[in-house]
This record gives structure tokens, C-alpha cells and sequence, in this order.
């Protein structure tokens, strides 16, 4: 079958042989023409399936086919696509720029951790096409710089991991936003029971496609477990590397303060490494992501979230540094490697305190993942299990956010404020926690003491401050 069979409009087709893409994958293959007709979706699809394209195509051609539904709102989206974090937003209008690139449709991206001027500036003109993390965009809401009442397509992108982060409340207080007739598409690397749930409320009896069966591991990637000591593991990583002369290696820690530290390890012991996280400013995210991404990198530590939405085709080799606290989790990261075809490698370094983890999941996806042992890395029969940080439950988005701040834009015009009430990964902050960013030579990004005129408040450490601080470092960011 041919992207041609499924009823895509020849400027779409041109886009296509252009990134050269021939066979459609098989949500391309079901979910398009569904899109097409009109109809609501639901679709569980993981990264790496190529369900990117499977929605922004038939919303391309939807647009670019049929007249303004809303015409009353000349200017205003008409499609707007939601997403958990900054890098998924990039690439996910990015594809909307490739695919589009022979259409009049014009798009943009917005989220937090950058200026909201220009962005501001942007949303004064046309736009058809906005892609957004919902924390930015309600940003956007309470500034009044954004008008959603044309919405005819909504899509909520890995709706699953926002709803995980925390943002359910503020898609509902972007749906309200919205007018009732439009066509809603969500897409969800499963349909956990909160999915189905959240999925019944949005959507007007969706055509349902499942392309890999809930949390199956893919079959190309070649997985082991390496049994070593905790304190072994930076050792056995720059072997494996050195060794097997893996030259671009995507690495899982599951903290941000790990992934500083073996980037520095590595660097330390002449393997190139950079870290990136939510502590990260946006810039140094960008410049780790793009290095890595043209072979001039070759290791990116990452966590969780902040890898969510890196997208590489054919990443050779991933490593769990750490396994991550939820099963799932491990398979969206092995989901990085093998992809679009490839072969790939996903290693773990599994130590003592993690033997529970392992054993979660294997069970998950029904497989025993095969050890090997590495002489000289031989774990000590003798060391007893130390506790793992236990994993840190999502935080409840604010209550207050159209009254929030937005009246004073003193502070919501500064530089080097995130204007977001956010993490950097898009993950709702409280109030304490949103002080404005330091940067620092690496990038990193730290909160001060300042207040909404940037005058420096006591250093007297704030409760708040110090408990959400705490959170924020346990949390798999
Ligand atoms: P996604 O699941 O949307 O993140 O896409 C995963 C990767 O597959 C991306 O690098 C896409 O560029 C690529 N891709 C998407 N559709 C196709 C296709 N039909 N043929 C080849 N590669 C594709």
C-alpha cells in the first residue's frame, strides 16, 4: 500500500517522497484515512511508530481541503495540537513544516522556559496550525494574546504522559476553551483505564486503532542486563562504549542530578557527554540535542522526560544507567533504538538495589532479559540492597492560572523568567518554585531569591521552596 491508496493530496505526496518515506507504517495506515473522514480517534501508538505523521498528515490535507469552519474567526487556529513536553512541541511542528511545505498553512510552536514576547508577537498574525505545552499556552490565555475559539481539530499527543505529569486539570481548562464542534484525535501510547476514562469525556464515538499491543517491547532491539556493582557502573559504561566502539549513545539516569554527574564522569574519562534535563535552559537543551542528533556527540545523558520527544533515527545503542521506577518507562526507552527498521542495542546496568525493578519488568513484557557478566565487573556476591529514592506522584497543576500574574507584566516580560509556572519540562510548579532562572556556563538552570522586580529577597531558605525542590529532584526528570 502506497501513502497514495490512503487518499493524501499530491502536495502531500511530493512532501513525502521529499523525506523520503515510500510505505505508510501501519498507524499511518489505519489512522490517516480514518482522520480523514472526519471522524473523532483514539489511537494507541508509541513513539517510534510514525504516528506523528499519521496525524498531521490527514490534518493537513483537512485544513488545506475544506473552508474555514468558524468563519467568523479570521485569524484565529484552527488546529491545535497539545503536547507533554518542549521537545515533542518542536518536532512534532517541525513535521508540520515538512509534510506542509506545499501548502498555504501556516504554523508554530510555543512553550515555556523561552521569552513570551516574540511568541506574543507571532500570535498577533494568520495561523493555522499551533502546536503547544498546555502550561505555555495558558500562559497565552491569561495574557488574552490567544484566541481558541476556532479550533476545528484538536490533538492531544502522548496524552498518557500528560495526563501522568500532571496536566489533566489544565486540558480541561483548555478544552473549555474550545468550540464544541471540532474533530478531537488522541493519541496515547496505551489505553491505560484514565486514558479510556479521560477519552470517554472527549471524545464523540471515536474510530479506535491499535498498532502494538499495550506495552509490547520492540522486536528489533537486541536487550541484556549487565549485573554490576552500584559503584561500577561508570566503569563498565566507558568499557562497553570504549570497547564496542559505540559512537552515539543515548544514556537513561533518573535524576537530573545523576545525568550531571556521569556527563561529567564520562567527559572526565575522554568520552564526549553532555546532560540534558529539566534544570537545563531551553538553549543548551537544544544545542546537546542537535549535536548528538549529527553524530558530533556521542553520548546524551537524558532522563525520563526530558527524553521524551527525542527523536534519532536508528539510534544504535541506549542504556538504562538506571532502570526507570515504572515498567513502562523502560520500553519508551528502548523504544529510541530499533526504530523506522533499524536494529538496535538497549543495555541496562542493573545493580542489587534495582533486582525488584528488573523483575517488574520482565514481567511486563513477558520476556527474561538475558545477563551478562563482564569480567572484572563481576557484582559482589557479599553487598546488601541500599533503598532507592522512591518515585515522586505528579503535582497538582494551580488553581489560579487566568488570574495568575498575568496582570503584571513586570514580571511576565522578564528575560529570564519561564512565565510558565513550570518546571522546564513543562511539568506544573507551585508557587514557591517560581522564581525566576539562573543560567550557567553549562547551561544549567537554578532559581533565586528574586522577587517580581528582580530585587534580591532574604536568603532565609522558604519552606516551600525547599520541599518542591526535593520533589522536583526525586521525580524521574
Ligand atoms: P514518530 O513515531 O512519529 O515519532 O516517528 C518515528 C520516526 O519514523 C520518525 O523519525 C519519522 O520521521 C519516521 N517515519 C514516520 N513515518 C515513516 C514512514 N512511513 N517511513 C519511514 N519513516 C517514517
Amino acid at each position: 500500500m502506497s501513502f497514495a491508496d490512503l487518499g493524501l493530496m499530491p502536495e502531500l505526496l511530493r512532501a513525502l517522497t521529499a523525506v523520503g518515506y515510500t510505505t505508510p507504517t501501519p498507524i499511518q495506515r489505519e489512522a490517516i484515512p480514518l482522520v480523514l473522514s472526519g471522524r473523532d480517534l483514539l489511537a494507541a501508538a508509541q513513539t517510534g511508530t510514525g504516528k506523528t505523521a499519521g496525524f498531521t498528515l490527514p490534518l493537513l490535507q483537512r485544513l488545506a481541503t475544506t473552508p474555514v469552519l468558524h468563519p467568523s474567526n479570521k485569524h484565529r487556529i484552527r488546529a491545535l495540537v497539545l503536547t507533554p513536553t518542549r521537545e515533542l512541541a518542536s518536532q512534532v511542528e517541525a513535521s508540520v513544516k515538512e509534510y506542509g511545505q506545499d501548502l498555504k498553512l501556516s504554523s508554530m510552536v510555543i512553550f515555556g522556559g523561552v521569552n513570551i514576547n516574540p511568541q506574543r508577537d507571532r500570535l498577533q498574525r494568520k495561523l493555522d496550525i499551533l502546536v503547544a505545552t498546555p502550561g505555555r499556552l495558558l500562559d497565552h490565555v491569561g495574557q488574552g494574546s490567544i484566541d481558541l475559539g476556532g479550533v476545528e481539530i484538536l490533538v492531544l499527543d502522548e496524552a498518557d504522559r500528560m495526563l501522568d505529569m500532571g496536566f489533566i486539570r489544565d486540558i480541561k481548562r483548555i478544552l473549555a476553551l474550545l468550540p464544541s464542534q471540532r474533530q478531537n484525535l488522541l493519541f496515547s501510547a496505551t489505553f491505560a483505564p484514565e486514558i479510556k476514562t479521560f477519552a470517554q469525556n472527549l471524545l464523540d464515538n471515536p474510530a479506535k486503532v491499535e498498532v502494538a499491543p499495550q506495552v509490547t517491547t520492540a522486536e528489533r532491539v537486541e536487550q541484556r542486563i549487565y549485573p554490576v556493582d552500584r559503584d561500577a557502573k561508570k566503569a563498565l559504561l566507558t568499557q562497553l562504549i570504549t570497547d564496542g566502539n559505540w559512537n552515539q549513545v543515548l544514556v537513561f539516569t533518573r535524576t537530573k542530578h545523576g545525568a550531571n554527574r556521569l556527563a561529567e564522569g564520562l567527559d572526565a574519562d575522554g568520552i564526549p557527554a553532555m546532560a540534558i534535563h529539566g534544570n537545563k535552559s531551553q538553549a543548551a537543551r537544544e544545542r546537546a540535542l542537535s549535536q548528538f542528533k549529527a553524530g558530533k556527540l556521542r553520548v546524551l545523558v537524558a532522563t525520563d522526560i526530558a527524553a521524551r520527544g527525542i527523536d534519532i533515527d536508528a539510534l544504535p545503542h541506549v542504556v538504562n544507567y538506571e532502570l526507570p521506577n515504572v515498567p513502562e518507562d523502560y520500553v519508551h526507552r528502548i523504544g529510541r533504538t530499533g526504530r523506522a527498521g533499524a536494529g538496535g542495542i538497549a543495555v541496562s546496568l542493573v545493580c542489587i538495589d534495582e533486582h525488584k525493578l528488573l523483575s517488574d519488568i520482565e514481567r511486563t513484557i513477558r520476556q527474561k532479559l538475558e545477563r551478562v557478566i563482564v569480567p572484572g565487573f563481576e557484582p559482589d556476591p557479599n553487598a546488601r540492597p541500599e533503598p532507592l529514592r522512591k518515585p515522586q506522584a505528579a503535582r497538582q497543576p494551580r488553581r489560579d492560572i487566568p488570574a495568575r500574574n498575568h496582570g503584571s507584566p513586570s514580571r511576565s516580560e522578564g528575560a529570564r523568567s519561564t512565565g510558565t509556572g513550570r518546571t522546564n519540562e513543562g511539568r506544573p510548579s507551585n508557587q514557591a518554585n517560581r522564581s525566576p532562572n539562573r543560567v550557567d556556563a553549562n547551561g544549567n538552570v537554578s532559581r533565586d531569591n528574586r522577587d517580581n522586580r528582580g530585587n534580591t529577597t532574604a536568603s532565609r531558605p522558604q519552606p516551600g521552596n525547599r520541599g518542591s525542590r526535593r520533589r522536583t529532584e526525586g521525580y524521574n526528570a
